[in-house]
């Protein structure tokens, strides 16, 4: 049972890490094309530093781990940060959220060293939209990453694809065409105020209620998956037919923060607790600087105990958070 209970009475047992700011790909939702500010690297928080941060919040009662970046498998070596991470007592559960386009190369190792769920991220099936939204043409890679992660025996694989409006729409289907034949679970994410340069409009929110439209009209009537976790961020359906499921993270149009079970850890050693927080707690200064544990988990309480009730994107007071997503990780 975790320790980690903020105001509203919300146990924390579920950490995502960015392991760097860095990407290969240049989403117009997440950062501009072109004079992208990142971390110093040796700012950045080391294997070591994160393997310690972990140990301590597993102390605290964290059990779920989720590596993202920016790319993280930019990230030389993520292996190695795998095979540590798997081997935390407490730590019973590790996925990677990644863009895949690297994945190919690294899908085997990554499982040897004990990673088996992963969620890619992937708008489209159309090369050239593709190339639209990331400015890069990679997508043959990236469907490459998903074969690869098939053929080696991942599971769950699961595709996280951003629902910007008027420009996915062609995809909602295709996509779920896909996942169906292959086995793969879309999840398709609202489009959140989180780009660093403010493109964000309430009318580029392609909601979940006209998504399952979509679906339930050209492929068939979807159905509420019930009892399942109430923390977890996507609500869940399943096609009648029995054929494949697909999930809505739906933050804007059905805010879930209220069952919000997470925390972040930033590539530059800062503690959130929410992906919209305004205020972090630095804790990069006690690891590089040796503090004992006590003071790390002391850092990481007093974060939880300072949590909000959730995002405020549907209030006139919603002000943006400081960093963008690519520096604070999904
Ligand atoms: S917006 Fe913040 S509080 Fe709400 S679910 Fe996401 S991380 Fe949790």
């Amino acid at each position: 049972m975790t320790q980690l209970i903020d105001t509203f009475g919300r146990g924390h047992d579920n950490l995502r890490i960015s392991v760097t700011d860095r990407c290969n790909i240049r989403c117009f939702y997440c950062m501009p094309e072109e004079n992208v500010k990142f971390e110093p690297r040796e700012h950045v928080l080391s294997f070591e530093e994160i393997e310690r941060f972990v140990r301590i919040a597993a102390g605290l009662g964290v059990r779920k781990i989720r590596i993202t970046g920016g790319e993280p498998l930019v990230r030389k070596d993520l292996p190695t940060l795998i095979r540590k991470l798997s081997a935390v007592p407490g730590i019973e559960d590790l996925a990677l959220t990644t863009n895949a386009v690297l994945l190919a190369a690294h899908a085997q190792e990554l499982y040897d060293a004990g990673l088996r769920r992963i969620n890619i991220h992937l708008d489209t099936l159309d090369r050239a939209r593709f190339k639209k939204i990331t400015r890069r043409d990679e997508l043959h890679r990236v469907l490459e990453g998903i074969e690869a992660c098939r053929r080696i025996g991942y599971g769950p694989i699961k595709i996280n694809a951003v629902a910007v409006k008027n420009l996915v729409e062609p995809d909602i289907v295709p996509l779920a065409r896909f996942g169906r034949e292959h086995g793969i679970e879309i999840r398709y994410i609202e489009f959140m105020p989180l780009d660093a340069q403010g493109l964000w409009l309430r009318d580029k929110v392609l909601s979940a209620d006209e998504m399952i439209a979509m679906l339930s009209r050209e492929i068939g009537p979807l159905e509420e998956i019930p009892d399942r976790d109430p923390r977890a961020p996507a609500t869940e359906y399943r096609f009648t037919d029995g054929i494949g499921s697909v999930g809505f993270i739906a933050s804007v149009t059905r805010p879930f923060c209220l069952n919000c079970n997470r925390l972040r850890l930033t590539a530059d050693g800062k503690v959130r607790y929410c992906l919209f927080a305004i205020e972090e707690t630095d804790v990069h200064g006690l690891l590089r600087g040796g503090a004992p544990d006590e003071a790390v988990a002391d850092a990481i309480r007093s974060c939880v105990g300072g949590k909000w009730i959730g995002h405020q994107i549907n209030s006139q007071q919603f002000v943006p958070p400081p960093r963008p997503m690519y520096s604070i990780g999904g």
